[in-house]
């Protein structure tokens, strides 16, 4: 997605000017200029853009910054809680429970991704413990209930829908009441595209609406929706009142800011993206670990999310995170997780630091990359593994000795314990919160 380059963009804005030795005033526009530049271009509301030009300004009132300030740290602040203000609408999204029917409607406009998406969702829930199962309300495009069917088929979640009955809302009621008898968990009710000019079809969602009362109605909106992406969603949230935003579609050549834009204009959440075209691609979002993500900081919490959904061995590193401890080890178990997740460009990215290491590589190059790294992790002793690093500093000659041993060389070994230092650093910045995201996930 382009939104990776606006965070290259916008890291490189502050990383200059926190470089430069001279950090005045102007440098300091300079970087709010630049900063607000890339996200025009990535088409972010302008209105937003001002705001967030503001608001850094005053935070960071240079003209009154006290001597001893570090400026620096005051700086990445302030950009990155307003990034984060920027995607995070202060709602909370809806959960599903267990052991009642939760009804989730799918709204959008034509191909933003619905059909595609319910089915990730209903996967997503059922790995979860949910009974998941889709009902296809969409009777207007030819095509459409068989495209659910051979989704939820692989997918093996149970659907409902009707070659015959061409009235949606009947389609849907029955599919929904059907599913409720059945005791089925998470409903989604997938329904067509609609456009906000077309009326009639806004008049056939309210009335699908009202057949099937959602707990949730979510809109489904592309990332290449650009400049209409204000008036559209706004559309549909005062038709629908949707409480919740899934983006598609972030792995394409979108500049996503429009998505972006959308949630500011309708105070909703962004509860998932898709990132790709295969059933599993679909990643909780959150605005802290999104930001951080963006700006090559990593998403510790994403990363242990999705090995978590992949049933990947864990080990002890949920446990450790939650008390603030990262070992060496944990490093390796997460390094050769990720080699198993794939498409490792996606991947790099939830590691801090690690997509800055990887940028320009293709996945082939990056793999041979990670695998030195675990290489290195094996030549180190068990009593290495299991440390927090501090070994290597007091006896540098430990890193020769894995240099010879692993096939690679010194300064491989100190870039990986650089990125050791950094995800330690997060994990006990984590601490605590990784608790609360597990009990969290418990009512998800
Ligand atoms: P609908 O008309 O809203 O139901 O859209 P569909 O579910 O039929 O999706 C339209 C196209 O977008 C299909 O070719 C999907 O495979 C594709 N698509 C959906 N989500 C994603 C995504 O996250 N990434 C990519 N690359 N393609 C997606």
């Amino acid at each position: 997605m382009v939104l990776q380059d606006l965070g290259r963009r916008i890291n490189a804005a502050v990383s200059d000017l926190t470089r430069s030795s001279n950090l005045d005033e102007k440098a300091f526009d300079g970087m709010i200029k630049e900063i607000c530049a890339a996200l025009l271009e990535a088409d972010v509301n302008v209105k937003l853009v001002g705001n967030l030009r503001k608001s850094i300004k005053q935070t960071v009132n240079f003209k009154e910054l006290a001597p001893g300030v570090n400026k620096k740290r005051l700086i990445q602040k302030a950009v990155f809680d307003e990034l984060v203000k920027l995607v995070d609408p202060h709602a909370e999204p809806f959960k599903p429970k267990k052991g009642r029917s939760n009804v989730i409607m799918f709204v959008g406009l034509q191909g933003a991704g619905k059909t595609t998406t319910c089915t990730k969702l209903a996967r997503h829930y059922q790995s979860r413990g949910f009974r998941s199962c889709l009902v296809c309300a969409d009777t207007f495009r030819a095509g459409a209930f068989d495209q659910l069917k051979q989704n939820a088929t692989k997918a093996k979640i149970p659907y409902y829908g009707s070659l015959t009955q061409t009235d949606p809302s009947i389609v849907a009621r029955e599919g929904v009441e059907q599913f409720k008898k059945e005791r089925f968990e998470v409903i989604i009710v997938d329904t067509s595209g609609r456009h906000r000019q077309e009326q009639d079809l806004f008049d056939e969602m309210v009335q699908i609406q009202r057949a099937v009362t959602p707990d949730q109605t979510i809109m489904v909106l592309d990332a290449s929706i650009g400049q209409q992406a204000e008036a559209q969603s706004k559309a549909f949230k005062e038709t629908a009142d949707f409480g919740a935003i899934i983006i598609t579609k972030t792995d394409g050549n979108a500049s996503g800011g429009g998505a972006i834009s959308a949630v500011a204009a309708t105070h909703t959440p962004i509860v998932f993206i898709g990132t790709g075209e295969h059933m599993l691609d679909l990643e909780r979002f959150s605005p802290q670990p999104f930001v951080s993500k963006l700006l090559g900081m990593g998403d510790m919490q994403g990363l242990v999310e999705h090995v978590q959904s992949l049933k990947l061995d864990q080990k002890d590193t949920m446990k450790h995170i939650a008390e603030g401890i990262f070992t060496v080890r944990d490093l390796r178990d997460q390094l050769s997780n990720i080699m198993k997740m794939g498409p490792l460009s996606k991947m790099a990215g939830m590691i801090p630091g690690l997509s800055q290491m990887m940028s320009g590589m293709d996945d082939e190059e990056g793999g041979m990359k990670l695998r030195r790294m675990i290489y290195i992790c094996d030549s180190m002793t068990i009593k290495e593994l299991d440390s927090d690093g501090k070994i290597f500093v007091q006896q540098p000659t430990r890193m020769t000795r894995i240099a010879h041993g692993s096939g690679t060389s010194v300064r491989e070994v100190e870039d990986l314990l650089t990125q050791h230092r950094m995800m330690a650093g997060m994990a006990k910045k984590m601490k605590g919160n990784m608790a609360n995201m597990q009990r969290a996930q418990g009512a998800m």
